[in-house]
């Protein structure tokens, strides 16, 4: 008898989860998607600008060739169109409950709860409440269900919760304010005084529209980025016929991305050969879009290029030289009613738009999950997450993640990793029917942690910077330290010998 799964998420990851799924012909899962359609990422982050800065003959399944992209960087909505068209070419959009959260998951022995609560449409999208929650639901009251399954597979991401920081008076603010994956598209921004909290890469994005549109603009940043250009260009007719009817061309042009991107950039995030190389690109880029040298000065990082994710854009710069446009690096004292006060006095302002990233640590928060022995996920992950490949954790049987922690790239396709991850959650399934759970062993795992350790030595996350990558005590737990061809290799490996049963 096939297992009852659930998948948890219906972004990249859960899609991909639950296409391998039908294909392999096992018809006996469920995804819970708490919002209202698929698409994740792609789905919340409708901002002006929002696109990949991977191109997206290589940010899409490897199975999955596709026609119909415009350009070598599309935007968000084409993105979406395509994930739509995988969930329904592939015939699993019949098999997603959507509007469903999952909000707890306990594991009894031999079978794990669900704990699954409708939100009501409409309100799917918003951000999720961060008071004290309840972890005991009462089943049937308010339409929550505990619902059981033999195997949990999370899809939740990384970067799906809003981060919004932590700034006095923040309530005041008498205008209108939002966070950029929560965009406020009813709000017209023409001809208003806007400040923008956080210059990360979905600023970097919005900054541009949002500037040509503004009366005024504040940019408010406490880090500058290291940019690159984006070598972004639309596809001609012809272009788009031969990569679709020319037979292995589509194949060898996502191969040759793939390349470059482990050849030139994985090495730079090494300290490798090309680390001097993608400084020199990055200031050459500033050298040549910004003139005013006291702009130039505000926007040179003094930290290695990739400890922070590079931003890939081309319309970045010029934004910020534009005469409506001021880079402000005051530290922000407070919100007020009237606008953003910093050490130098108030910037008025009618809107704040918050580019202030993801609670990107707080891995499947806040699902409260329950393993053996009553062991909670959270209380297990408190000096930071931790999953052996990313995928499974001691005490948790028959529980795999998808990317999960260290599975992050800064210079690779997450789809990549994604589809290393479901090949290996699709090598364990066959195992489960007559053994009993199947669960990571611990000795499997601790091995696993000391040679991440070891390997993030070399990296250029560690020190320099704050970024998304690492908890607030600096240890980074998003990042993986290697080539993806190592990981493809070790998720194929036969998952046995790093697992006990029962
Ligand atoms: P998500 O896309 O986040 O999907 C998770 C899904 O789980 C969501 O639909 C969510 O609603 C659902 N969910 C969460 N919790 C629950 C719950 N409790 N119950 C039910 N459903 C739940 N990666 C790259 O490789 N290249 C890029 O250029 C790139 N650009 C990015 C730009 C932005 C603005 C952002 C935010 C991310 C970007 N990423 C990029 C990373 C991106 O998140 C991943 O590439 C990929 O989309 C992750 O897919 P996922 O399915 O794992 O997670």
């Amino acid at each position: 008898m096939s297992p009852r799964i659930a998948i948890i998420g219906a972004g990249f990851g859960g899609l991909c989860m639950a296409i391998q799924l039908e294909r392999a012909g096992i018809t006996s899962y469920t995804v819970f998607e708490k919002a209202g359609e698929v698409g994740g990422t792609w789905r919340d982050n409708s901002y002006p600008g929002a696109g990949c800065d991977i191109p997206s003959h290589l940010y899409s399944f490897s199975f999955e060739k596709y026609a119909s992209w415009t350009r070598r960087y599309p935007g968000q909505p084409e993105i979406l169109g395509y994930l739509a068209h995988c969930a329904d070419k592939y015939g699993v959009r019949g098999k997603i409950r959507f509007h469903t959260e999952v909000s707890a998951a306990a594991f009894d022995g031999g079978h794990w709860h669900l704990t699954t609560r409708p939100l009501p449409s409409g309100t799917a999208e918003c951000a999720q409440p961060d008071g004290p929650r309840d972890d005991r639901p009462v089943p049937g009251v308010g339409g929550v269900r505990i619902e059981e399954f033999d195997v949990v597979v999370a899809g939740v991401g990384q970067l799906n919760r809003p981060l919004m920081p932590d700034i006095p008076g923040m309530a005041d603010f008498e205008g209108v304010s939002f966070h950029s994956a929560r965009w406020n598209h009813d709000h017209d921004l023409s001809g208003r005084r806007v400040a923008v909290i956080g210059t990360g890469s979905s600023a970097a994005q919005f900054i541009p529209p949002v500037a040509g549109r503004a009366g005024h603009l504040d940019v408010f940043q406490r880090t500058p980025n290291w940019v690159i250009p984006k070598p972004d260009a639309a596809f001609g007719p012809l272009t788009r016929l031969a990569l679709h009817f020319v037979p292995g061309l589509q194949r060898a042009y996502r191969e040759w991305i793939y390349r470059y991107a482990e050849g030139t950039l994985y090495p730079a995030l090494a300290r490798g050969w090309s680390e001097g190389l993608l400084r020199k690109r990055a200031l050459g880029h500033l050298r040549a879009q910004v003139t005013d040298p006291g702009l130039r000065a505000k926007l040179t990082p003094g930290y290695p290029p990739g400890c922070k994710r590079v931003v890939i854009d081309s319309k970045f710069y010029p934004a910020l030289t534009r005469p409506n446009v001021d880079v402000v690096t005051d530290r922000i004292v407070r919100i007020t009613a009237k606008g953003v006060e910093t050490t130098r006095g108030l910037r008025a302002a009618d809107t704040i738009i918050y580019g202030t990233g993801f609670k990107s640590t707080e891995f499947l928060a806040p699902i409260a999950f329950t393993g053996r022995g009553g062991q909670r996920l959270d209380e297990r992950w408190k000096q930071g997450a931790e999953a052996y490949l990313g995928i499974s954790v001691p005490d948790f049987p028959n529980l795999f993640l998808l990317y999960g922690p260290n599975t992050n790239l800064g210079h690779n396709s997450i789809i990549f990793m994604i589809e290393c991850q479901v090949n290996h959650i699709m090598n364990c399934l066959p195992h489960l029917s007559d053994r009993g759970p199947m669960e990571v062993r611990p000795e499997a795992m601790a091995a696993w942690s000391r040679q991440l350790d070891v390997a993030m030595t070399r990296m250029v996350w560690g020190n320099g910077c704050r970024s998304w990558y690492k908890t607030a005590e600096g240890r980074v737990t998003n990042n993986w330290p290697g080539p993806t061809p190592l990981y493809r290799k070790l998720t194929a490996l036969p998952p046995l010998p790093a697992y006990r049963f029962g």
